[in-house]
């Protein structure tokens, strides 16, 4: 089963959410000199037009990115987001967005490394469009969760893994649970970041449950847009769950979070809840 496709939802508000964490923990990685790989499980096209095709059917990115886009009061880890975005849109108008890779990409350096896994035959040939010409990038057409097995413990043994998979079989929801047990036991210093829908459904909560359990240095971060629909269906926000977090993410997360409800929140159910691991409390 392979129907989702990322294009419809480039640049919504979980991907602001995701990509401006995820630009925040590759530039902290870059203030040691070591090289480190950067992992992505299921990485999408790399790249998205938003003025033609998919992206333009609910033009979602309107809703995120697109809130932020013209704004010049951005909280500063929210500005690089933004000018990572820009990178692709030299003339000022938003019109392309990049996907996790390409935010990577952006950010690494010279001997860092990307490992990208995409099973979709149509967004992998666009990966390789996009990224293939990258010689510290390494693309591969294999399911992320056994992929993330083979690749740990990373060579330079630094590494942040991104584990992004779009949920459309709730088999998902266990198989996250499970790829970061068996990662940690073979790489338990990397930094993981695990992306969640929040719907209104069991399995996200009984997730979440379990992830807390994890005897690791935890960060939990999710941002609500608008209360959940009375028909119990569709994606009121997105969270993210962060293994190995720097110490200074929590307090930064801290002072971005408000700005973003505010700009992102469509009605009075907008809020974020940021919590930590109980001995970080
Ligand atoms: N990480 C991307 C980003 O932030 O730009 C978005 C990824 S999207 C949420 C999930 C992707 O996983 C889709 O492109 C889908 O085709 C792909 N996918 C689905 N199952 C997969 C699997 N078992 N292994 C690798 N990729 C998979």
């Amino acid at each position: 089963m392979l129907s989702y496709r990322h294009a419809f939802h480039a640049g919504n508000h979980a991907d602001v959410l995701k990509h401006s964490v995820l630009i925040e923990l590759l530039d902290y990685l870059n203030q040691k000199d070591k090289p480190y790989w950067y992992i992505d499980t299921h990485a999408g096209a790399g790249a998205y037009a938003l003025d033609e095709g998919y992206a333009t059917k609910n033009a979602e990115f309107a809703g995120g990115i697109g809130r932020l886009w013209q704004r010049d009061d951005l909280p500063e880890p929210l500005a690089r987001y933004v000018e990572v975005v820009r990178e692709l849109n030299p003339d000022g108008r938003l019109r392309h967005y990049p996907g996790s890779p390409m935010c990577a990409a952006q950010v690494l350096r010279d001997a860092d490394r990307l490992r990208l896994f995409e099973l979709h035959p149509t967004d992998n040939k666009l990966l390789n469009d996009n990224l293939g010409q990258d010689r510290r990038s390494k693309i591969e057409q294999s399911d992320g969760f056994t992929a993330l097995k083979a690749v740990l413990p990373p060579p330079p043994r630094r590494a942040l893994v991104l584990i992004d998979p779009p949920y459309e079989d709730k088999k998902d929801y266990q198989r996250v649970v499970d790829g970061l047990q068996e990662g940690l036991k073979r790489f338990a210093t990397g930094v993981y970041v695990l992306w969640y829908p929040q719907l209104q459904r069991l399995e996200v909560r009984q997730m979440l449950d379990k992830l807390k359990l994890l005897p690791v240095k935890w960060l939990h971060v999710a941002l609500t847009v608008e209360r959940p629909s009375v028909d119990g269906f569709g994606m009121h926000g997105s969270g993210l769950f962060i293994i190995n977090p720097h110490w200074l993410l929590r307090d930064s997360l801290a002072r971005q979070l408000p700005y973003l409800v505010k700009q992102l929140g469509l009605d009075n159910g907008a809020r974020f809840v940021l919590e930590t691991s109980p001995e970080d409390k």
